[in-house]
């Protein structure tokens, strides 16, 4: 209520711009015909009267002889002759007396029948006279007067016609003014429209964009405060949006986006503000709910509907999201606590597996907090020797021999204890510090198991968890063959572990460096295998040499049929392939027993020995019994 109200409390009506420009071009129109006008009339005015003067002076002239003498019928011919000029109306001549001598008159002279012409009628319709009266001279003597009348008539029609015109062209110069200035205004109205759509929506989906996002879960939650509602915000994340861009291109990213922001709306209600805030998040206020399980309910639900496959350029792309929810006034104060709590409870999700939704807690902003302290840390961690690499064996179980070892990361950390792997290579992924300390994982784990060599350990293979982070580095390569080139020792003896989910984000490039690295002699196994893509048609282009079966499969041996039949499986496609097959999470005899059945080559886990520290795996190693590859005699005593 920003505008003044004057002292009735009515509100002035304000003028329109456009109508005051409208308004000055009529007056201007109006000052300059006026002017016109006027010029006109005075104009016409004059040009009457000299044509009167002359006329006057002309019959003057040739009237002399007849006023000489005393011949009337003459005068009289003379002056009938005014009868084809349209202006005068009558004349008349006197004599040297001032006598009338002779006289024409129009109001007297009966229709020639040109009645065509308006004033040559009469009686004519006379509005103004004008006189002009003249002496007749002969040999410098007066002999008479001539006295001629016309009529203003014509000069008022011609007047009349001109302003007539002169309206005619204003009022069509102010018509077209008008539709000039509602088109431009028209335009710029569009303009503006276009302008605010840009500024809350998402040209993309037509969802509401950030700005507006901010400003209604500001609304939304200053709402509910006052009528003691509660607000829950969905933050919404596609786990796998990148690669769909990647391998299928922007304008199929697009378009999934868009499908994905279509299925929002048809499985939210009409009410629910469903928002892009950018890249793959989405976000959905939902105003007026009963309490944090309808919340969740509808955030499982929109990750189930997110689930299921698109339909992308003729091909079926499969996309998952993970949900992260956060419940006004249970979980925050204010809209940005709000974000806040959807945000941690998201990543909550992401880290418990993906393709979930979760609702936030108050232990999850103290494990957000404890990251975040991970993080700090992790950079002192290398430089001041709080990192040990483990070592767990690979068993050939059958003909009771050791194989390898994989190297498996440990920090010991001076505050909070030793820290999982699980929990701090995400946080050195997303950091950077991923490349360091990789590259210490790789020299370490080559130095020892050249160490091992040279020591007159037999030889075992070592295997290295290598991030996509690391694979994605240039100079990835070249990092692998300096780490064992300073260490001494043979390539073949070094094995890397890449998962399947990360080769697929990037096939032909990530087939460049492992053809590179197959080149080099060291050999490739995949991890996790059977969680990830499974693309049969990747896994023959893949130059690998391994596959190791996920921990998830054998856990369930025996009793588990089904996971039997896929470890199953899964062993004979290797071996189809010519792969070898490593079961990894071992641990029991009887998931030992089956395994080995079914015909796969390696078993590691918990039945053999955790992961050791360098000096204890040789120590366990000694007292196992089992042989090695290179060797037919046990070492143990
Ligand atoms: P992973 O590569 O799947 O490693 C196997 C994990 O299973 C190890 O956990 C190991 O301790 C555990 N494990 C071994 N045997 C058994 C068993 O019988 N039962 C059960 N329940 N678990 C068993 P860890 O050492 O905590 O490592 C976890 C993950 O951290 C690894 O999974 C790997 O992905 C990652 N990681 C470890 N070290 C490194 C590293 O140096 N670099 C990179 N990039 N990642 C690493
Ligand atoms: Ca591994
Ligand atoms: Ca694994």
């Amino acid at each position: 209520m920003s505008e003044a109200t004057n002292a009735t409390g009515t509100r002035p009506r304000r003028i329109r711009p456009e109508s005051l420009s409208l308004i000055s071009v009529g007056v201007a129109l109006l000052i300059a015909g006026a002017l016109l006008t006027s010029y006109q009339y005075f104009s016409l005015r004059n040009s009457l009267r000299s044509d009167l003067t002359v006329q006057a002076r002309l019959i003057g002239d040739n009237v002399q002889a007849a006023l000489t003498f005393e011949d009337v019928r003459a005068a009289q011919d003379l002056l009938s002759s005014l009868k084809s000029s349209d202006t005068v109306t009558s004349a008349v001549v006197f004599n040297r007396n001032g006598r009338e001598f002779a006289r024409f008159d129009r109001e007297h002279v009966p229709p020639d029948g040109d009645s065509a012409r308006p004033f040559s009628r009469s009686p004519p319709y006379q509005i103004e006279r004008m006189q002009v009266e003249q002496e007749i001279v002969l040999g410098g003597a007066p002999v008479g007067r001539i006295r001629i009348v016309g009529s203003l008539d014509q000069a008022y029609f011609r007047l009349a016609l001109f302003i007539g015109a002169t309206l005619l062209t204003s009022v069509l110069s102010m018509v077209l003014a008008k539709l000039l200035i509602s088109g431009m205004h028209r335009a710029v109205k569009q303009a503006e429209e276009r302008l605010d759509y840009l500024a809350h929506f998402d040209p993309v989906t037509n969802l509401f964009n950030r700005h507006a996002f901010n400003e209604r879960l500001d609304f939304a939650t200053k709402r509910a405060r006052r009528f003691g509602n509660r607000v829950a915000l969905l933050l919404l994340d596609l786990d796998n949006f990148k690669t769909v861009n990647d391998t299928l291109g922007h304008q199929a990213g697009d378009t999934l986006l868009k499908s994905v922001a279509d299925r929002l709306g048809q499985r939210l209600r009409k009410s629910d503000a469903i928002c892009r805030l950018g890249g793959d998040e989405f976000a959905v206020i939902l105003e007026n709910i009963a309490d944090a399980q309808q919340a969740a309910s509808l955030g499982q639900a929109v990750v189930e509907v997110i689930s299921a496959p698109f339909e992308i350029s003729g091909r079926k792309v499969f996309v998952t999201a993970s949900c992260g929810i956060g419940v006004f006034p249970d979980h925050a104060e204010a809209a940005k606590d709000l974000i806040r709590s959807a945000d941690t409870a998201m990543y909550h999700a992401k880290d418990a597996g993906k393709n979930i939704s979760a609702v936030f807690r108050p232990e999850m902003t103290a494990k957000a907090d404890r990251r975040i302290n991970i993080e700090g840390s992790l950079r002192a961690a290398l430089e001041t020797d709080q990192m040990e690499l483990y070592f767990q064996p690979k068993v050939d179980f059958v003909n009771r021999c050791l194989n390898g070892a994989e190297a498996l990361l440990r920090w010991h950390h001076p505050l909070h204890g030793d820290i999982s792997p699980v929990e701090f290579i995400p946080v050195a992924e997303v950091s950077g510090l991923i490349g360091p300390l990789g590259k210490w994982v790789l020299q370490k784990a080559c130095a020892q198991a050249a160490a091992w060599q040279r020591k007159g350990y037999p030889s075992v293979d070592i295997s290295v968890n290598i991030s996509v982070i690391q694979l994605k580095d240039p100079r990835f390569v070249d990092i692998v063959a300096d780490a064992l080139a300073a260490a001494g020792l043979p390539a073949r003896h070094l094995e890397l572990e890449l998962t399947e989910s990360m080769l697929m984000e990037d096939v032909e490039a990530n087939l460049g460096v492992m053809k590179r690295l197959r080149a080099l002699g060291v050999q490739i196994s995949i991890d996790d295998f059977g969680t990830g893509y499974s693309s049969m048609s990747y896994l023959k282009r893949f130059p690998i040499t391994t596959l190791k079966i996920d921990r998830s499969f054998v856990s369930d041996l025996p009793n588990d049929r089904e996971n039997a039949a896929i470890t199953e499986a899964i062993i004979a496609l290797a071996h189809a392939l010519d792969l070898k097959t490593v079961a990894e999470g071992v641990e029991t005899q009887a998931q030992a027993q089956e395994l080995s059945e079914a015909g796969c080559d390696y078993l590691q886990g918990y039945l053999f020995s955790e992961p050791l520290p360098a000096d204890a795996f040789i120590a366990w190693w000694k007292s196992s019994g089992l042989s090695t590859p290179n060797s037919d005699r046990s070492v143990a005593a």
